[in-house]
């Protein structure tokens, strides 16, 4: 019988799966396709504190995020890594300077004022040097720096880490029923055509954006949180990619809209589009897409083909407020009725490492007593091959 078993091989899965494996836990971990292959491969792929998040208060979470980009730039040097991050500010932006630097300023405090932190206003002859249509009528550009990552590349990094410290990875393997009885679980699981079943005696729901279809499968019936699934569109242009990351103002709704490299060509995103429906038939809609070769056009030269385009699904919480001010912090989840089954909702890429000593934490008192064997804030994380899941 395992300790804990994880359901979802997406950066939150995985991230359990290492700190509860680092503490010392026997750890099982389904993944019904393959690990990353929902919202962990389709992000932005930024590990920032998220400059945006400043507008709707969520200084917590941007705090917490900026600890733990620090921490990962030193653990994942590979596969983590700084760039410059430029905001261009217009007559017609609605965001003004003053308002910029003075969220730069409470950013690079939340970073603790070091290095990473510093942000400048570009003098003229730096920014005649951007890749930006339009610099005549700039009023200003600021640089800052943040982080970018391969999110596929880091969960599987991850996942690695955690298989090294003893835990288990059956991939591809669908969960369909959990079954509560006798203070343990049974996971019925479909591996290939063959129905299997192990016990344990926690259980991780991480499963994303299935999260609530999971909680569907468990026996006896526990409530759920009522959630809204946010589809988020990225295209990929054969446009060089840029020499750092825009992040630049929708002119259509003034929403904000990063333009970065990726894999050599330009990617951009994202979008925030009402998903109803099964979540493995996520993708761009037509009007995602011209809305964000609308943006492209606005700041940028080029007519690019179009070389790619994938979307994800963000996990938000059912509130009355506009998508773009819910909160993105993650939500763990206990019912009072079944404690030995925990939730995660929504959250960050970023965060996932503190996201998972936070799940430990909660679960401790019902997990047995173990010997930790590693730290997970010293275990440094490398690349692996593509052979691996
Ligand atoms: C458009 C967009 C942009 C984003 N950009 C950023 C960013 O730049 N930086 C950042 O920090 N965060 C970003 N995020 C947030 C971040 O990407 C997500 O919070 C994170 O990837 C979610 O990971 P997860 O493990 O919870 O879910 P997922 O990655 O979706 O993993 C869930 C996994 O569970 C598996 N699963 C589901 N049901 C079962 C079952 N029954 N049995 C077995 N396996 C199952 C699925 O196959 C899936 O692989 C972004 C999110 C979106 C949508």
């Amino acid at each position: 019988m395992y300790d804990l078993a994880v359901i979802g091989g997406g950066i939150q899965g995985v991230g359990v799966a290492q700190a509860a494996a680092a503490a010392g836990y026997s750890v099982i971990l389904f993944e019904q396709d393959g690990l990353a292959s929902g919202t962990s491969s389709r992000s932005s792929k930024l590990i920032h504190g998220g400059l945006r998040y400043l507008e709707s208060g969520q200084f917590s979470l941007v705090r917490k995020a900026l600890l733990e980009r620090a921490l990962l730039l030193k653990l994942a040097p590979e596969l983590v890594k700084l760039v410059p991050f430029y905001i261009p500010v217009y007559p017609e932006t609605s965001r003004r300077s003053w308002q910029i630097r003075a969220g730069l300023s409470l950013y690079a405090m939340l970073g603790n004022f070091t290095h990473d932190a510093r942000f400048t206003k570009l003098d003229r002859d730096t920014v005649s040097g951007l890749e930006l249509k339009n610099t005549t009528s700039l009023q200003a550009v600021y640089r800052y720096f943040d982080a970018q990552t391969d999110d596929k590349a880091l969960t599987r990094s991850v996942m690695q880490s955690a298989m090294e410290l003893g835990a288990e990875l059956v991939c591809p393997a669908r969960v369909i029923q959990i079954t509560h009885q006798q203070h343990q679980f049974a996971i019925a699981y479909q591996q290939q055509d063959q129905e299997k079943e192990c016990q344990c005696k926690v259980v991780v729901n991480a499963a994303g954006p299935w999260v609530n279809r999971v909680l569907d499968s468990v026996s006896p019936e526990v409530p759920k949180l009522e959630m809204d699934l946010v589809q988020g569109t990225h295209i990929v242009l054969s446009q060089p990619a840029p020499n750092g990351i825009y992040y630049v103002e929708a002119p259509q709704d003034r929403r904000a809209v990063f333009v970065m490299p990726w894999q050599g060509g330009t990617m951009v995103g994202t979008t925030e589009t009402p998903f109803l429906g099964d979540p493995a038939n996520s993708k761009p809609l037509d009007d995602e897409i011209e809305y964000l070769l609308e943006v492209y056009g606005h700041y940028f030269d080029g007519q690019d083909e179009m070389t790619g385009s994938f979307s994800g699904l963000r996990v938000l919480p059912r509130t009355n407020h506009h998508y773009f001010h819910r909160p993105r912090d993650t939500i763990l989840y206990q019912h009072a009725s079944l404690e030995s089954l925990l939730t995660l909702y929504g959250g960050k890429l970023t965060g996932y490492r503190a996201t998972a000593l936070q799940v430990l934490k909660q679960l401790r008192p019902i997990l047995p007593a173990r010997k930790p064997i590693a730290d997970t804030a010293k275990l440094m994380l490398n690349p692996v091959s593509s052979s691996f899941n």
